[in-house]
């Protein structure tokens, strides 16, 4: 396949999207439940070196993205990626896109990991699913916490106990953008053979209903969510079970949380080197993988607790802190920095507001985003900021706008300022306390 005069729009099938300014390209690679091997680790950061930049952005849906690359290494970069047993087919557009696992060091993480895998493996590269009027976004949880099920098209909750057969929570039609809304229940205690379908019928009919460019959120507006529900549930009743979808352990899974280090990545920047570091640990006294994080970090599952002060030291020693210098979780989207919808410099805004609240910021949850696209999710971050709009300042230029979220309970925080100029919204962040 040539790629040297396909048009913009159609390279997003394959997961590239053009960057903002200088006539360069984004490849997101989807890494079904944030599971990555030692080997395709060590191959994604040497070609983050030979094509990129030599840093490799982690996102909130534990995907990868290489930056900055040229329309003529397209095609070299994707076939690497194939040999490496990845891909970036339906990472962008129209697609069932990369499926996240947002609880990756729960016991129960491993389940939620196979379900993500099957539900990666079935329908990425699946014509019957392609062409859809957006992205379809699924996720797999090993529990509730954290709420990620509820910015879904397609949440999958695990509610059965250890020991027990596998059944799943299902919740539909959730999104953020500038309209957040949260995903409602679709069905309790879905058997694991009867997800893929239940899967193939929430597409079916959104494809169904929804016009270009919208969301499965929009049908559930329009339709009403009781008629939506009743017609997956239709849908679904039509399809027989997909044959060989199970959720046994996976085989080298992570382990618990007490058997993983996790190791904290600023902006989900992660230099190739580090990650070719990383790799080496995990071959040599490691687990062998590699899971990136919905926090956009990285965790080093271990075979053994014993083995995590070996590990610690041997990051050390490649230039790579354990303990977060700043808040255990702080999503920060690429923002002006890299993205074309970049309305404020994400990174910076957030290396000033942390340094300036100094050791009150990392008692705190923070997610950064740089437009109302919402990527790193702050309506579900303790501290949310979202860069709204630009407009006219007193020195008559435009300048960035920004909405403060808060969030307490267990659904979506609230909007507790709105449209601040920079200064109102660190005053605002500063009275935090
Ligand atoms: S939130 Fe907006 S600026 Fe940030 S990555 Fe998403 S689309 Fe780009």
């Amino acid at each position: 396949m040539s790629l040297s005069s396909t048009p913009d729009a159609d390279l997003r099938i394959l997961g590239i999207y053009p960057q903002a300014q200088n006539n360069r390209y984004m490849l997101r690679v989807k890494v079904p439940g944030g599971a990555l091997s030692a080997v395709q680790a060590r191959q994604l950061a040497d070609l983050s070196e030979a094509f990129s930049r030599g840093v490799l952005h982690l996102t909130t849906r534990a995907s990868l993205e290489l930056h900055d690359l040229t329309r003529a290494s397209l095609e070299l970069v994707l076939q690497r990626l194939d040999a490496a047993g990845l891909t970036s087919r339906g990472a962008c557009g129209g697609a069932v896109r990369g499926v996240a696992v947002s609880t990756p060091l729960a016991e129960a993480a491993p389940s939620a990991r196979a379900l993500a895998r099957a539900v990666h493996t079935h329908f990425t590269g699946n014509s019957t699913f392609e062409g859809l009027p957006k992205k379809f976004k699924v996720g797999v949880d090993a529990g509730y916490p954290g709420a990620r099920h509820l910015i879904q098209d397609l949440g999958l909750v695990l509610t059965s106990p250890p020991g027990e057969p596998a059944r799943w929570d299902a919740w539909v039609a959730g999104g953020l953008g500038r309209q957040p809304t949260p995903a409602f229940p679709l069905a309790a205690g879905v058997a694991t053979d009867r997800v893929l379908a239940l899967a193939e019928a929430a597409v079916e009919v959104y494809r169904r209903h929804a016009p270009p460019g919208k969301r499965l959120k929009h049908v559930a507006e329009q339709l009403g969510r009781a008629q939506l529900a009743a017609e997956i549930h239709a849908e679904w009743q039509k399809r027989a079970p997909v044959p060989g979808t199970t959720v046994g352990e996976e085989r080298g899974a992570a382990p618990g949380a007490s058997a993983a280090l996790l190791v904290p990545v600023f902006a989900g920047e992660l230099p190739a080197a580090a990650l070719r570091a990383l790799a080496d640990a995990s071959d040599q006294v490691g687990a062998g993988r590699l899971l990136l994080t919905p926090d956009q970090d990285v965790a080093l599952p271990l075979p053994r607790e014993d083995r995590a002060e070996e590990v610690a030291r041997r990051l050390l020693q490649a230039g790579l802190a354990l303990s977060p210098t700043g808040p255990e979780v702080l999503r920060i989207c690429p923002g002006s920095h890299q993205c074309k919808l970049g309305l404020a410099p994400t990174r910076d805004l957030a290396r000033e507001l942390i340094d300036g609240m100094g050791p009150k910021a990392a008692a705190r949850g923070w997610a950064i985003s740089g437009c109302p696209n919402s990527c790193s999710q702050p309506q579900l971050a303790e501290v949310g900021i979202v860069c709204a709009k630009r407009a006219r300042g007193e020195r008559a230029e435009r300048e960035p706008r920004f909405d403060l979220w808060r969030r307490k309970g267990e659904g979506f925080g609230t909007r507790v300022l709105e449209g601040a100029s920079r200064g109102e919204l660190f005053a605002a962040v500063a009275e935090l306390g």
